[in-house]
C-alpha cells in the first residue's frame, strides 16, 4: 500500500463515514476549502502528541487517536467555539493495518460523540507523532479568552480534578491497576471528555476561560496572569477525583498520612484533566448552573478573582498557593 491508497483507505473513508459540518472541498486536492458563515469567527488550534512524551509506547492506537482529537476539541471548548473541521498530520514508523484501523476507530468514536469533519492532513514516515489542527466557529466577538477576567468574578471548574493524574501513575507502572477507581482513572487519562457543549453555552455567561491540561492551578494561573488579576480560592471546594477519595489508592500514591491538603495539592497540579476553568460575574450564577445541567456536566465555584496578583487560599488562613504544573522545558 502506498501513501495515497493509505490515505483513501483510512482517512478519506473515515471522513466520508462520519463528519459534522460540510466543507466545500475535502480530502483529495492540494488544500481543503471551507466557508466561514457570515457573523462567525474561525477559532484555530493545534496540538501534537508524540510517543514517549505524551503517551507511553504501549498505549492502544484507538486511545491515541481519541486523545489526539479530544485535546484539540478541548481547546475549542475553552474558546466557546463549536467544532467544525480538522486536519490530521500523521508520522508513522511503519505501515500497519491493525494500527491504522485501531487509530481510526478511536477518532471515529469521538467524531460520533462530537461532530467534526476531517478535511485533510499529511502522512509521512518517521517517529510516531500525531498533529491535529482543529477549527471551530464562534459568533464574532463572543469567543472566550484568557485575558478578560475581572476582579469580583467567581471562579469555577467543571467536572472533577485529579483522575487523569492518578491514571498517569498507573500507566507509568507507579501504581498497580486493580479496582474500579483506578480503571476510571486510566480511562480519564486516555479518554478525556472535552466540554464543548458547556464551552459554547459559556460564551454569553463567562468572562474568561481556559482548559485544564497542565494542572488546575497552573492553568488558572495562566488565565489570572493574562487578565492581570489574582485569586482568592478555597482548595477544599475543588471537586476531587473518585480515585483520590479511595484509601488504598492514596496509600499507594505515597500519601501515607493521606492528609487532605497534600492529596488536594496533587490533584490540582497533576494535569490532563481537560476540564474548563472559567470566571463569571456573580450575577450569572443561576444561569451557569442551568447551562451546566443542560450540558450534562457539574460545575463548582471555588474562588473569586481579586485585583491583587497571586493565588491565596483564604480557607487556610490566606496561604499562598504555588501554581506549578507540567512544563515541557
Ligand atoms: P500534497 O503532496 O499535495 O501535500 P498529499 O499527498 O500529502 O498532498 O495529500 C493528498 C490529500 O490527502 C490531501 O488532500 C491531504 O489533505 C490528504 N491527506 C493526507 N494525509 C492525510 C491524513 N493523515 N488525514 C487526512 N487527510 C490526509
Ligand atoms: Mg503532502
Amino acid at each position: 500500500m502506498n501513501e495515497f491508497t493509505l490515505i483513501d483507505a483510512y482517512f478519506k473513508s473515515l471522513s466520508e463515514r462520519v463528519g459534522g459540518l460540510r466543507c466545500d472541498l475535502g480530502i483529495g486536492d492540494d488544500a481543503a476549502l471551507v466557508t466561514v458563515p457570515h457573523g462567525k469567527q474561525l477559532a484555530i488550534t493545534t496540538d501534537t502528541l508524540i510517543e514517549s512524551v505524551h503517551f507511553p509506547r504501549e498505549t492502544f492506537p484507538a486511545d491515541i487517536g481519541y486523545k489526539a482529537l479530544a485535546v484539540n476539541l478541548s481547546d475549542l471548548a475553552a474558546m466557546g467555539a463549536r467544532p467544525a473541521w480538522y486536519t490530521l498530520c500523521l508520522s508513522l514508523p511503519a505501515f500497519s493495518t491493525a494500527w491504522l484501523e485501531s487509530f481510526c476507530s478511536g477518532l471515529e468514536e469521538l467524531m460520533r460523540q462530537q461532530p467534526i469533519t476531517l478535511i485533510g492532513g499529511d502522512t509521512t514516515r518517521g517517529p510516531l507523532s500525531i498533529s491535529i489542527q482543529a477549527m471551530g466557529l464562534v459568533d464574532s466577538g463572543c469567543a472566550l479568552r484568557r485575558d478578560t477576567a475581572r476582579p469580583g468574578d467567581d471562579i469555577y471548574v467543571s467536572g472533577c480534578i485529579g483522575d487523569a493524574g492518578v491514571g498517569l501513575r498507573v500507566v507509568q507502572q507507579k501504581l498497580a491497576v486493580d479496582g474500579e477507581a483506578l480503571q476510571t482513572a486510566v480511562n480519564r487519562l486516555n479518554r478525556p471528555q472535552p466540554r464543548n457543549s458547556l464551552g459554547e453555552a459559556l460564551t454569553t455567561l463567562a468572562s474568561a476561560c481556559i482548559d485544564v491540561s497542565d494542572g488546575l492551578m497552573a492553568d488558572m494561573n495562566h488565565l489570572l496572569s493574562k487578565s492581570q488579576v489574582g485569586a482568592d480560592i478555597d482548595l477544599d471546594k475543588v471537586p476531587m477525583a473518585t480515585a483520590l477519595t479511595t484509601g488504598t489508592v492514596l496509600a499507594r500514591l505515597g500519601f501515607v498520612d493521606a492528609s487532605p491538603s497534600s492529596v488536594r495539592r496533587f490533584a490540582v497540579s497533576a494535569g490532563d484533566d481537560y476540564e474548563l476553568c472559567f470566571t463569571a460575574p456573580p450575577a450569572h450564577r443561576s444561569q451557569i448552573e442551568l447551562a451546566a445541567q443542560q450540558a450534562g456536566v457539574t460545575v463548582t465555584r471555588f474562588g473569586a478573582v481579586t485585583q491583587a496578583p497571586g493565588i491565596f487560599d483564604s480557607a487556610r488562613g490566606g496561604e499562598m498557593i504555588s501554581p506549578l504544573g507540567y512544563s515541557h522545558f
